[in-house]
């Protein structure tokens, strides 16, 4: 006997954006700080340099980030643990203040294990609870830690009301998950490699990755962009204040909102816009 080993499969289809856009783009940064570091290996809260490393994402990283949107008028969704919360506020509250959108990442970016089902959930309760702790807030849009997923998340997502999920590689359009019993789940908004600054901005002495230069990134993302408009799509860029915010890499990002700028049919949206978009358009089909 055949094994099914996956839902159904939900329909590709594009999306129709507001205004007459042609396709959307969803500036996101998984704001992970010094937690990535430690949910890697827990000795490393001991190791202070390796910590800095994720520390300069909240020390530098995202105070250039929140000045370079700032100059181009531009509004993001920040993927946060609540480690991040509990111990870089004041960061958290400046992107609030600027408007931009704080959304679920876990709390000590404990990648997702079906395995594991009680870490799955203290991640994501203890991540409401911090920004709910902090700032009152209830997060519409979640990306697990390590942009992995599983079915048991997906209906605790559900459970909880998530409005939306990013994190699949499946598709250039936004769908609604089916989950494994039917019904539905939350809004998938897809990303990829291809545009996780992750795969080519950083290294670490023990696990040691080549740094790409700017015009091999800046090439990935242009032409990943250019077609994903042609069909209509929607281009999500995964980024990391500890990556991005580096020197080099904040110019490619510069580079690259003046490169879309060249295109006058694109929504600028934030993860939570793109959802209640699709939303809404569900409703009325
Ligand atoms: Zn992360």
């Amino acid at each position: 006997m055949a094994e099914r080993w996956q839902t159904a499969e939900p329909d590709s289809k594009p999306m129709r954006w507001p205004n007459g856009a042609r396709c959307a783009v969803c500036f996101t940064f998984d704001f992970d700080a010094e937690s990535l570091w430690i949910a890697k290996e827990p000795k490393n809260r001991e190791l202070l340099a390796t910590l800095s490393q994720g520390r300069y994402g909240a020390k530098v990283g995202i105070v250039k980030i929140l000045e370079l949107l700032k100059r181009e008028e531009l509004k993001a969704t920040f993927f946060t643990p609540g480690w991040t919360v509990d111990n870089h506020r004041d960061k958290v509250e400046m992107l609030l203040n600027d408007g931009h959108e704080l959304a679920h990442h876990g709390y000590m970016h404990y990648w997702p294990d079906p395995d594991k089902p009680d870490q799955i959930i203290e991640e994501l309760d203890r991540g409401l609870d911090a920004m709910k702790r902090h700032f009152g807030v209830r997060p519409v849009g979640y990306r697990p830690p390590g942009s992995e997923s599983c079915h048991f998340l997906l209906e605790q997502l559900t459970a909880r009301g998530f409005l939306y999920n990013s994190c699949f590689k499946d598709d250039v359009h936004p769908y609604r998950h089916i989950l494994r019993d039917g019904r539905r789940g939350p809004i998938e908004l897809p990303e990829h490699p291809s545009m996780d600054d992750w795969n080519y901005g950083t290294s670490h002495l023990r696990f040691p990755k080549p740094i790409f230069p700017s015009a091999h990134v800046l090439g990935i993302w242009q032409d990943e962009f250019k077609m994903i408009r042609e069909w209509g799509g929607i281009y999500v860029l995964v980024m990391h204040p500890q990556v991005t915010g580096r020197p080099m890499r904040m110019a490619i990002l510069r580079d690259f909102i003046a490169f879309t700028r060249n295109y006058s049919d694109v929504w600028y949206a934030t993860g939570r816009e793109i959802a209640e978009a699709f939303a809404t358009q569900e409703r009325l089909n």
